[in-house]
């Protein structure tokens, strides 16, 4: 997982200033290696250090590894090539996960049927002599509905903002709402305003006060987050969407139960939550089957189809 910070423009440096790569090595869920590059504070490149520095990277940023980020990688690395320790040439291999999350978020949170409704065929209506006067909403003038690629984003959606927050065709997910949506945690973002290029090693001595330096161990832990944040992202949904749709599990597990019983069988009606259960899970001694419906709550005054009070009682 890689991740790069600059220094947004002021008015003494109108360009942003490329400051900090970072990189986490992902052994395995568990696992990881992190390493932050401070690129304004590199060795001379006459160094052997330098030479040490740019061998590691150009075996980071090889083909064979699979570089992962919340968004273009090439586009993140581009202000970073001056420094000349990595071959921008040789990141091929690029897993762009802003992408990736927003697929798998609008499959699993389909547009809702009264969204969906909007966009049927209109059948004609018998001719009149009566003239009607229209109000038409410009937005629908203008819509970006596509019927090819029905789960995607389009600009009149009106499903809740819980299950689809954004309404523009592509938009891009930032990484705190990722975050906040799947694990309902907030990522603080208020240092990103800070100076990245600082020099955040304090054996670099770019501090004197106290302050100083806990702003720096801030900064590094801010910087860190972000990678772990993709990280966790990925691995909830890489391993949210390896099942197939009906697991089975291997009878010896529970060959102990008396096969002349009939399985229990248990329904499980849910929110687009459940949507990451197979909708049936066979084993020997139990099934269960399950139906998610995005947007369900406990009750719902306004939609019985959305409201699991009415459902039950049905
Ligand atoms: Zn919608």
């Amino acid at each position: 997982m890689i991740d790069t910070e600059s220094d947004k423009p002021t008015r003494h440096h109108p360009h942003s200033i490329p400051a900090l790569i970072q990189i986490q090595a992902i052994h395995d869920e568990h696992w990881t290696t992190s390493i932050i590059i401070e690129v304004q504070h590199l060795p001379y490149t006459s160094t052997s250090l330098f030479n040490s520095i740019r061998q590691l990277c150009r075996m980071i940023f090889s083909p064979l590894n699979k570089l992962m980020t919340w968004g273009d990688l090439v586009n993140k690395l581009h202000p970073f090539e001056q420094f000349n320790f990595f071959d921008i040439s040789q990141v091929t291999n690029t897993f762009n996960l802003q992408d990736y999350f927003a697929r798998q978020w609008n499959t699993a949170h389909p547009h809702t049927a009264d969204c969906v409704a909007r966009h049927q065929p209109i059948i004609e209506e018998s001719i009149s002599d009566d003239f009607l006067v229209c109000l038409v909403n410009s937005a629908d003038l203008d819509d970006e509905f596509d019927p090819t690629h029905p789960i995607d984003d389009y600009n009149t959606c009106i499903c809740p903002s819980e299950i689809r927050p954004y309404k523009t065709k592509n938009a891009l997910w930032s990484l705190q709402k990722a975050v906040q949506f799947t694990f309902n945690l907030t990522l603080d973002k208020s240092i990103t305003l800070n100076t990245w290029s600082c020099g955040l090693d304090l054996y670099l001595h770019t501090w004197r006060l106290d302050t100083e330096k806990r702003t720096r161990q801030a900064l590094i832990y801010y910087a860190i987050s972000d990678l772990f944040a993709s990280t966790y992202l990925y691995f909830h949904f890489h391993t949210c969407s390896a099942p197939s749709d009906n697991l089975t599990y291997p009878s010896s597990i529970n060959n102990i139960q008396h096969k002349s019983h009939a399985p229990a069988m248990f329904f499980i009606i849910t929110d687009s939550h459940g949507k990451y259960f197979p909708p049936i899970i066979q084993t020997p001694s139990y099934k269960l089957i399950t139906n998610s419906i995005s947007g369900l709550q406990w009750v719902n005054t306004y939609n019985t189809k959305l409201c699991t009070r009415s459902l039950l009682l049905s």
